[in-house]
């Protein structure tokens, strides 16, 4: 929280208490969450917020490098790592739903150099990979 709380602080974004709390909640979580269960688990504390609030806040969230958004779960999951800038790539297992945040140097450096020579300019370079975890695997 520290991290995050320094992170907001240095892009001068103001770290309110949904966008805290919707951190804690995906931080707490070791599966990738949909917007709809993070208002659900944030209406556990006080009234039901508008998706829109959630949204905002997972916004925030992702600009900061403090979550990342699974396109192919339309899920979020918080960084295992916000301490520094990386490019995330996720092994997502098909059975349990579980993401594990992985750091691939090459797997970035591909994706760079393979925009950079269609000259494409890169927004979010996530890379998701799915499979089958090693705990449904036994
Ligand atoms: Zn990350
Ligand atoms: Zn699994």
């Amino acid at each position: 929280m520290k991290t995050a709380e320094n992170k907001s602080r240095a892009l001068g974004l103001r770290f309110t208490k949904t966008r805290r709390k919707v951190l804690e909640i995906l931080w707490q979580s070791h599966s990738p969450l949909g917007a709809y269960d993070i208002l659900d688990r944030l209406q556990e504390d006080s009234r039901r917020p508008a998706p829109m609030v959630v949204y905002r806040a997972l916004d925030f969230l992702i600009e900061a490098g403090l979550a990342h958004r699974l396109s192919s779960r339309n899920a979020f999951i918080g960084c295992s790592a916000p301490e520094g800038d990386h490019e995330a790539q996720f092994l997502i297992c098909n059975h349990c739903g579980s993401a594990a945040e992985v750091e691939a140097r090459p797997i970035a450096k591909a994706v760079e150099e393979t925009a950079a020579s269609a000259g494409f300019h890169v927004h979010q370079r996530v890379v998701e990979i799915t499979g089958v975890c090693p705990n449904c695997q036994s």
